[in-house]
């Protein structure tokens, strides 16, 4: 019998995992999806094909565009700049399975054990393992953590297929687009548009919103949207995109922008709407977890209506982030382990790594404001300053 059945690896399963196995606890971690060599391919999303991949590609387009763009004002000239893709490819895929595997390593060094295959909450002991080939396994386990993330959305107006990709695809274009269309200005949206912007397509991104970053500052948010834009990204507000064919060698995109029927045609389409937890068919309906709208409910330690059953990461409510499910993963290893432990859910950090990077923790001054809690955040800082030059001059 295990103390901890951890059923899906990403930044949330395996870090639960390993901090459960640290507290001493005899700790399985399911995972179903399978590497070339039929292994289990730990990591999920972020590792794969989420935060990892995508920022080595933000990283090898920003040197490729600064090299482009901004080394003659140095005084630094290239007379032959090529881009090889390829090689940039490359280079993502062997980072993503340099930290992929390292996983496997970790889980032998702390002895948290692994198993490849579906796993499903049979009962608050009984976890049931369908394995590649078919076979089952029941396991027997005194908690379970459910951390099995979440997949991307699809809409109807703009079904995947050749050239409307998901986020997933939109890491491994071939070639770089000419023409790319984004549906959703989200980070993901922003992240992928301006690494193939970087690379020379021309991007539109088409966001149903009437506000940009709705999330962040305002002050942020207009000075971003500005920065997208002298970046080569045509962002279009309010417009919603009503209908996408496939051609040949292209898609041809019908929306609707502020009132206004638009149609163009692009190489490639990127979905990113968002993402929806993967949670059907994950528990046995006879335990009664109430699912709303596709997530697992949880109370504030991410404990579900079963006690011993806990589900945290993407597959339950807050920002879909890797730092948000790993720190879950912790508190709930911790609390299994009897151990006092809480995350301070106002103070998960946002960042989209664009250049400039914008980060920001907590509420916006939106939202403070309308909460009356708002500092006048400048007259501290000139407070501050008149004191530190005080002190300078004393
Ligand atoms: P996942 O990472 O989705 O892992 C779930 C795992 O469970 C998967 O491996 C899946 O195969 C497995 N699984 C599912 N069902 C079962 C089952 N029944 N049995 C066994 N295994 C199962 N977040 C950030 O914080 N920073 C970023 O910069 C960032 N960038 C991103 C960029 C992109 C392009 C994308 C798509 C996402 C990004 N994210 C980022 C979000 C981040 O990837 C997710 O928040 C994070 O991966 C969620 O972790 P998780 O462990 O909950 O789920």
């Amino acid at each position: 019998m295990f103390d901890v059945v951890v059923i899906g690896s990403g930044p949330a399963g395996y870090v639960a995992a390993i901090k459960a196995a640290q507290l001493g606890l005899k700790t399985l971690c399911i995972e179903e999806s399978t590497d070339n060599n039929g292994k289990a391919n730990l990591g999920g999303t972020c590792l794969n094909v989420g935060c990892i991949p995508s920022k080595a590609l933000l990283d090898s387009s920003h040197r490729y565009y600064e090299a482009n763009n901004n080394l003659s004002e140095h005084g630094i000239e290239i007379n032959k700049l090529e881009l090889d893709l390829n090689s940039m490819m490359k280079r993502k895929d062997n980072i993503v399975n340099k930290l992929t595997s390292g996983i496997s390593g970790l889980f032998l060094a702390n002895k948290v054990e692994s198993m490849n295959g579906r796993g499903r909450v049979l009962s608050a002991n009984i976890v049931e393992v369908t394995k590649v080939d078919g076979s089952t396994e029941e396991i027997e386990t005194k908690n379970v953590i459910i951390a099995t993330g979440s997949k991307p959305i699809e809409i109807p107006s703009a079904v995947f297929g050749k050239h409307v990709v998901d986020s997933t695809g939109a890491l491994s274009f071939s070639k770089v687009p000419k023409t790319l269309g984004v549906v959703g200005a989200g980070i993901i949206g922003l992240e992928l548009g301006s690494v193939w912007s970087r690379l020379g397509s021309k991007v539109t991104v088409i966001e149903a919103l009437d506000d940009f970053l709705p999330m962040a500052d305002k002050d942020i948010s207009k000075e971003s949207f500005k920065e997208f834009k002298n970046q080569g990204l045509d962002i279009q507000l309010s417009s919603k995109v009503t209908k996408s064919i496939e051609n040949k060698d292209s898609v041809s995109v019908t929306y609707l922008s502020n009132g206004k029927e638009i149609n163009k045609k692009f190489e490639k389409l990127i979905v990113a709407v968002g993402r929806t937890p993967n949670s059907s068919e994950v528990i046995s309906e006879e335990l009664h977890i109430p699912i709303k709208n596709g997530f697992i409910e949880v109370n504030d330690h991410c404990q579900t209506k079963v006690s011993n059953i806990w589900a945290i990461g993407d597959v339950v409510r807050g920002p879909m982030l890797a730092h948000k499910g790993s720190e879950e993963g912790i508190m709930v290893a911790e609390r299994i382990a009897e151990k006092h432990a809480q995350v301070n859910y106002d103070l998960v950090p946002s960042v989209v790594y664009s250049h400039p990077e914008i980060a920001w923790v907590g509420q916006n001054e939106e939202e403070l404001k309308s909460k009356k809690l708002i500092i006048r955040l400048e007259n501290f800082l000139l407070l501050l300053a008149e004191e530190l030059l005080l002190l300078i001059n004393l």
